[in-house]
């Protein structure tokens, strides 16, 4: 494996952060907003709510590695462990320059929301390293994984905290970190990480499951409402595993995918790009820079490109006050984490866009890691029809118990989301108790 093929060029600076107020680009303030509006909606137990505004365990680690030129550098490494009453912790780790121990709290706090939406039994994690993988070599990464493997060995395993790809990081990182705890430990753990290859315990499906269920959920929001998905016109921000592979999954079921963007830039087509041919030629030419066969269009202003459904799938913070109101989508469906603020949340009510929010749109992923989890503490494997019909299954009960609260409250997906979520973990929390 290539190192390009690892890596991605992470985010340049966006040039509407620094233009943002520090509560609308922190992601965990954001994050924590969003907790309290859903506790006060639901009446929450207000010492549940303040154990929730807390992670329950937040490790900072210094991952120091020799570099190729025989030099030593040290990188900062997080892993959080946001709440563990619903079961082991459960999420992703990033590799990225813009890291932050807020951005990997808030991350931990969505994916706690997250399996509680989908009533997976887990709780949240997250971890992350700061550091540019694109100005890396494939041995240097490795040593970078093993070594803050080893840093967070403490805290992780197949009953305590489960890792997971995110931003930067793929199968092949997992499979270092599989090897490098088992190693540790003295026997093989494939159940101490997911996302792995099929060939190291991987489960079929896995590598697409986020963009599967991403396509699951707009189906169905869009079938509720009465229409068509294949009339629809689709832009994906983000070309990574979440994007690329919604892109793939839209594309084969008839839906047109009209733009979609990298770090580098933006494609438009708006007759429908031909989604396996550029698939392909992203693969050969490290990304779709100078793709032939359709009109290269700004990242700045890509969320704001025509069309029906829009899929933010690269980072954070992407829609937010500044450019809100100039969305032309109907819908948007979070494939990233928190791509959207508070404000432009509000905003896009007000506008009558829908919008399904990350916990619910991006939970796919989770969903298969956990069927990973399963298959390979009972060593027994399962096929891939299978594993797609049992995630349909989860996504469309959450989905539709989603749905149904918005309906009854009156409010939008997002708060519909929080509240489902909210309600299940609080009745853990209180049944659990505060030891001693
Ligand atoms: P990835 O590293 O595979 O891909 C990220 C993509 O985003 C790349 O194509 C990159 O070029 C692009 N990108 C980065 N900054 C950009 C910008 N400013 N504009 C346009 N494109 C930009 O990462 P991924 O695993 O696909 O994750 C993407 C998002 O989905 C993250 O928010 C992640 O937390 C979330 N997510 C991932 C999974 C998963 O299973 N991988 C599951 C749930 C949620």
């Amino acid at each position: 494996m290539k190192t390009q093929e690892i890596l991605q060029t992470p985010k340049k600076e966006s040039k509407s952060d620094s233009h943002l107020g520090n509560s609308e680009s922190n992601p965990w303030q954001q994050a924590m907003a969003q907790l309290d509006r859903a506790a006060t909606k639901m009446k929450i137990d207000p010492l549940v709510v303040e154990r929730l505004r807390h992670c329950k365990r937040i490790l900072t680690v210094s991952v120091p590695i020799k570099m190729d030129d025989g030099s030593f550098k040290v990188f900062e490494g997080y892993r959080v462990q946001h709440n563990i009453d619903r079961g082991p912790a459960k999420g992703g780790i990033r590799y990225h320059p813009q890291v932050s121990l807020d951005e990997v709290k808030a991350l931990s706090f969505w994916m706690t929301m997250k399996c509680a939406v989908v009533n997976l039994p887990y709780g949240g994690a997250k971890g992350g390293i700061i550091c540019d993988p694109s100005k890396m070599s494939l041995g240097e990464l490795e040593r970078l994984t093993r070594r803050y493997t080893s840093e967070i060995s403490i805290i992780i395993g197949p009953d305590k905290d489960i890792p997971a790809p995110d931003v930067n990081t793929n199968d092949q990182v997992m499979s270092w970190i599989m090897d490098t705890y088992s190693m540790t430990i003295g026997y093989s753990c494939p159940g101490v990480v997911t996302g792995k290859p099929i060939e190291a315990g991987g489960s079929l499906g896995r590598k697409e499951a986020t963009g599967r269920g991403v396509f699951y959920v707009t189906r169905e929001l869009v079938k509720a409402q009465g229409k068509d998905l294949k009339n629809m016109t689709i832009a994906i921000q983000g070309f990574g595993n979440v994007g690329s592979n919604a892109a793939k999954i839209f594309h084969e079921n008839g839906s047109k995918i009209v733009a979609v963007s990298d770090v580098n830039g933006g494609l438009y087509d708006e007759k429908g790009l031909d989604i396996p041919d550029l698939i392909k030629y992203a693969a050969e030419h490290k990304g779709f820079a100078s793709y032939p066969k359709a009109k290269a269009i700004s990242t700045d202003t890509f969320v704001e490109v025509p069309c029906d459904i829009l899929i933010p799938a690269a980072m954070e913070n992407q829609i937010t006050s500044l450019n809100a109101a100039r969305v032309k989508a109907k819908y948007i469906v979070e494939g990233a984490n928190g791509p959207t603020s508070g404000e432009a949340d509000r905003i896009l009510h007000e506008k009558g866009v829908w919008v399904i929010p990350d916990i619910l749109a991006n939970a796919g992923g989770v969903t298969v890691s956990y069927f990973e989890w399963v298959q390979d503490i009972q060593a027994y494997f399962w096929n891939e029809d299978d594993v797609n019909h049992r995630l349909q299954d989860i996504i469309t009960k959450a989905f539709k118990e989603i749905y149904a609260m918005a309906q009854k409250e009156n409010v939008d997906l997002r708060l519909a989301a929080f509240m489902v979520g909210l309600n299940r973990l609080a009745k853990t929390v209180k049944l659990r108790g505060t030891f001693p």
